[in-house]
């Protein structure tokens, strides 16, 4: 099954998507503190809960990063009710498996909630919108909100035909990477952080990947 972070981390860098894939990925970033942060206060516990749940459900959890992302969490004042927490949508016939942190209803209306850090000045980034699409392939949603949980702006993406078709393509390159291929190294500001930098400078580039 392809997970919705293959797809938002295929955004990111092609060769990434392929290291979390083939050798997984358990550093402690705060993106991972603050869903388990949102996911606490959003069932009424606080932030000591937060961490202990972090604490035991991440093997490299680092309080250093856990207080960062707490010091910048602002709690959300969105004006929906919670149908249901944390929850996975799944489409079997795509093989995908589509992590939301919840489910709200708004003017009568279901739609899936995800988080994010910061905001761009406009509009979303396209892993939010990425994940808005992916939601309304596995769960037949027409809407989604990106809530920026280090600024408290909600925001709202309405998903079109041109969306969804950005998702399948997105992933039929995954399920390639997935079989092996291997995309071609591409230089970014990410590079710098990333924890597979060692690895993805000895790997050679192959002929199929230039085509990823
Ligand atoms: S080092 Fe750069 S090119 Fe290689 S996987 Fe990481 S982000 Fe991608």
């Amino acid at each position: 099954m392809i997970k919705l972070s293959h797809l938002t981390s295929y955004i990111t860098c092609p060769r990434l998507c392929y290291f979390r894939i083939h050798d997984g990925d358990e550093s402690f970033t705060e993106f991972a503190a603050i869903r388990e942060i949102y996911l606490s206060m959003r069932q009424g516990f606080d932030l000591d809960w937060a961490r202990k749940r972090a604490r035991a459900l991440h093997k490299a959890f680092d309080d250093i990063v856990f207080d960062s992302a707490a010091r910048k969490f602002v709690y959300p004042q969105i004006d929906c009710k919670t149908v249901d927490i944390d929850i996975v949508l799944k489409s079997e016939s795509l093989g995908l498996l589509v992590s939301v942190e919840e489910i709200v209803e708004c003017n009568g209306e279901a739609v899936p909630l995800f988080i994010s850090l910061n905001p761009p000045e406009k509009g979303v980034w396209m892993r939010d919108m990425i994940k808005a699409g992916a939601a309304s392939i596995a769960g037949n949603y027409s809407n989604a909100l990106i809530y920026y949980a280090y600024t408290g702006d909600v925001r709202r993406v309405e998903v079109t035909f041109s969306l969804r078709r950005k998702v399948i393509k997105l992933i039929e390159r995954v399920k390639l990477i997935q079989r092996g291929f291997l995309p071609e190294r591409r230089e970014s500001r990410y590079c710098d952080y990333c924890s597979f930098s060692e690895e993805c400078e000895r790997k050679s580039e192959t002929f199929a990947s230039k085509f990823l």
